[in-house]
């Protein structure tokens, strides 16, 4: 008998989350082909997949979560079917049309933002909802909140101008999980608080760079974040920045770049 690994990940869940279930913010890797962090929440557990990029999957007690897939449904072969997919904007390492056909299951429900509600092709957007900035809605017993993703900067406004693109405040289990999505440090990222675990971007000229996420990190002081659709910037220095504003903010390291 042969265990595949994604059910060698679903014991590895198993077994860990049990014998880590007291503390209240733990990481661990469970395969190495395959890392996954978990964090725990009261009733079980979140585990963070870092695909590529902006590409992750959250596994959370209600369903599986992909967040931007792109790249292809073979990137996700050895990942747990999406019960819910999110699309934080049109660009395309974050919205692509053939890997979304390809991982829509027959349960999979589909949120984006409004503009790429109205760019799906038929029976993609037949099965799709969206919401926009400040909106919220309850999928899978998860709480989400469009937070607005947008530039502040005057020459970097055409890549993602105010109003169109979502970022997602989950909350899982009573955890709250920020998705910033494409965006810089804004007013609304740095005014959220309470937040467990916080993906944000960092790389010019499309977001910010590392002074910006990181003074805005250090603004909302999340438990932990993850540089993520960071190509090219030097994390090592959004780490320091960080912490020499707040030591308590765990910066996490995910395989984005292979
Ligand atoms: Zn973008």
């Amino acid at each position: 008998m042969s265990i595949s690994r994604r059910n060698a990940l679903k014991i590895g869940m198993t077994t860990l989350g049990g014998l880590y279930a007291a503390s209240p913010l733990s990481r661990m890797v469970f395969a190495q082909d395959a890392a996954a962090d978990t964090f725990n929440t009261a009733n079980g557990s979140v585990s963070v997949h870092p695909v590529s990029h902006a590409s992750f999957v959250l596994q959370t007690p209600g369903g599986v979560i992909y967040n931007d897939p792109v790249g292809g449904a073979e990137l996700y072969s050895q990942l747990p079917a999406a019960d819910l997919i999110l699309i934080t904007h049109e660009h395309s390492d974050h919205y692509d049309v053939d890997t979304l056909n390809a991982l829509m299951g027959e349960n999979t429900q589909l949120l984006t933002n409004p503009a790429v509600l109205e760019m799906l092709p038929g029976e993609l957007k037949e099965r799709a909802s969206a919401i926009g900035n400040g909106d919220s809605t309850e999928i899978l017993k998860v709480g989400i909140e469009a937070i607005p993703a947008y530039n502040l900067t005057e020459e970097r406004l055409k890549y993602h101008p105010k109003g169109r693109d979502n970022g997602y405040l989950l909350t899982v289990d009573g955890m709250r999980v920020y998705i910033a999505a494409d965006t810089e440090a804004t007013p609304e990222m740095r005014g959220l608080s309470d937040i467990q675990l916080a993906f944000v971007p960092m790389n010019l000229p499309y977001t910010m760079g590392v002074e910006q996420a990181a003074e805005g990190v250090a603004d909302f002081a999340p438990a932990a974040v993850y540089p993520y659709h960071y190509k090219g910037s030097d994390i090592d220095a959004f780490e320091k920045l960080v912490n020499a504003a707040n030591a308590d903010i765990k910066v996490m390291r995910g395989p984005w770049y292979g």
